[in-house]
C-alpha cells in the first residue's frame, strides 16, 4: 500500500466516524502531508475497492473497515444526533436483493446497507 493510502486508512480509523474526502485532505494536510484532492480521491477509491474501507453514500461520507478480513456485506448505524457510526458484522450470503439482481442481470458487486436512527448515548441524554 502506498503511503497516502494507509495515511488515508489511518485517517479514517483514528476518526471513528464517517468523513468526507475534503475532511480526509484536512486531516492529511494538518498532518504535514501535501495531498491534493484527486490523490485523496484516488486513495479512498482504492481502500473501498479493496474493502479496506466503506463509503456511505447518504453522507458521502468514509469509514474504516472494521472487519477487512472477512467477506461481509457492510451494515452500519448512523446516530443523526452524533454522528456515531457503528459497523455491524452481516455474513456475506445470498437474500433477496441478490435474486432481484440476478432476475435483472445485474452483477451486484458492493453492497451497502445504512440504518440512520438515534444511538443508545443519544436516546439516555436530554431530547433534542
Ligand atoms: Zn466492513
Ligand atoms: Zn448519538
Amino acid at each position: 500500500m502506498t503511503s497516502i493510502r494507509r495515511r488515508v486508512l489511518e485517517t479514517l480509523r483514528a476518526a471513528g466516524k464517517p468523513l468526507g474526502a475534503y475532511d480526509v485532505l484536512a486531516q492529511l494536510n494538518a498532518a504535514g502531508l501535501p495531498a491534493q484532492p484527486p490523490a485523496a480521491y484516488r486513495a479512498l477509491d482504492f481502500l473501498v475497492s479493496e474493502g479496506f474501507a466503506h463509503k456511505l453514500s447518504s453522507r458521502r461520507a468514509y469509514v474504516a473497515c472494521d472487519h477487512p478480513d472477512e467477506a461481509h456485506v457492510a451494515a452500519f448505524m448512523i446516530c443523526r444526533r452524533c454522528d456515531l457510526t457503528i459497523e455491524t458484522s452481516v455474513a456475506a450470503r445470498p437474500g433477496p436483493l441478490d435474486e432481484a439482481a440476478s432476475a435483472a442481470g445485474f452483477a451486484i458487486e458492493r453492497t451497502v446497507l445504512e440504518a440512520e436512527g438515534v444511538c443508545a448515548g443519544c436516546r439516555e441524554g436530554p431530547a433534542a
